[in-house]
């Protein structure tokens, strides 16, 4: 039998300036009758409040659950939730948190999950998996792509900027995310499809083409980084997990994560990773970094709030945290000293 390859994507994604206001219209689009909204407390006030009175306007019956964790205990609690609710389908209105535990939830559940991002902060509002703790470990879980993404680029640019800048470090990170799925096919026979690969590729150079725009806070920048961001998560549903926009330098954010008192943002922290992996790539690093400094996103451990110890540390645990994912950290196997002259190498420590 031909092996399946079955690719989800959503089916509506709408970027601009006030597509919120289409929220009711998508929904109707969807048949949709009992939305459960899951918002934080912030991102109620940005967008949950509204939504609810857009999908009201529609008949639309929708009530809004907050959670303020990403946890196991939380999603078992909005599943629960909409399950009482007799909710048609989940909508995640906020930041990573909302997006994490509505997505997660839906698929739990069999339920349709809409995605509503406020912040353009990382790669997971349009992806099929989900950032969840109490996993047992520190990367993402499989759950299902959002059937519509709807980014209102005038919430997002209204968001702090720390988490645009962030985003483009989660998007700038798959020049070395792909390098490493070349790498395991290369040396591991792992299957490498061509077009998630490209898609991804293309979304890292075109978010550091955009780096001026971006740091100028213009429509156009913003525009280009929702629609990255969405690509990337399409890029991972064409490839059927998250190759194409996770190698080394997650690896070495997901360390951090585990080893820094105060990890900084996910993307903030893959950036600096990216700096260092094509740096082991023997990628133009520099270029990568001038990229990222344009953009204002941080570049060196004191930036990202960690200090020198931590950061070398994270690098040598890194290779260990997802065996099964082969990238240049098995090739190389950096030690105490070899980890630290990378860092120090890359302007990093
Ligand atoms: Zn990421």
């Amino acid at each position: 039998m031909n092996e399946v390859h079955r690719i989800d994507l959503p089916r509506a994604v709408l970027v601009g300036r006030g597509v919120l206001n289409l929220i009711g219209e998508v929904c109707q689009e969807f048949a949709l009758k009992r939305v459960l909204i899951v918002t934080g407390r912030i991102t109620y006030t940005v967008a949950g409040e509204r939504a609810l009175v857009l999908l009201g306007e529609r008949d639309i019956e929708a009530e809004a659950v907050h959670v303020n964790r990403a946890d196991m205990d939380t999603v078992d609690g909005v599943e629960e939730k909409a399950s009482q609710f007799r909710a048609d389908a989940l909508m995640g209105v906020g930041g990573g948190r909302s997006i994490d535990v509505a997505k997660l939830s839906a698929a739990r559940g069999g339920k349709p999950f809409i995605s509503v991002p406020t912040a353009a902060s990382h790669d997971g509002i349009a992806s099929s998996s989900a950032s969840v703790k109490g996993l047992g470990r520190p990367y993402s879980m499989k759950a299902k792509a959002p059937i519509a993404v709807i980014a209102d680029s005038r919430i997002i640019a209204e968001s702090p900027y720390r988490f645009t800048a962030s985003g483009c470090g989660d998007v700038i990170s798959k020049a070395v995310a792909v390098r490493d799925w070349r790498l395991a096919n290369s040396e591991r026979g792992e299957y490498y499809g061509e077009y998630a690969g490209s898609l991804a590729l293309m979304s890292s150079s075109l978010v550091m083409k955009s780096a001026r725009q971006i740091r100028d806070r213009l429509e156009e920048g913003y525009r280009t980084l929702m629609e990255a961001l969405v690509s990337c998560g399409v890029a991972m549903s064409i490839a059927g997990s998250s190759r194409p926009c996770s190698g080394s330098e997650h690896l070495f954010s997901h360390a951090l994560d585990m080893l820094a008192p105060r990890p900084a943002l996910h993307g903030e922290q893959c950036g600096v990773g990216t700096i260092m992996m094509a740096r082991l790539h023997g990628l133009d690093w520099r270029s990568i970094k001038e990229h990222l400094e344009v953009i204002g996103a941080p570049t060196t451990a004191e930036e990202l709030g960690v200090s020198r110890e931590v950061v070398v540390e994270a690098l040598v645990k890194a290779g260990d945290i997802r065996p099964e994912r082969y990238t240049i950290l098995n090739k190389v196997n950096l030690n105490p000293e070899s980890a630290e002259d990378l860092a120090r190498g890359c302007g990093v420590v």
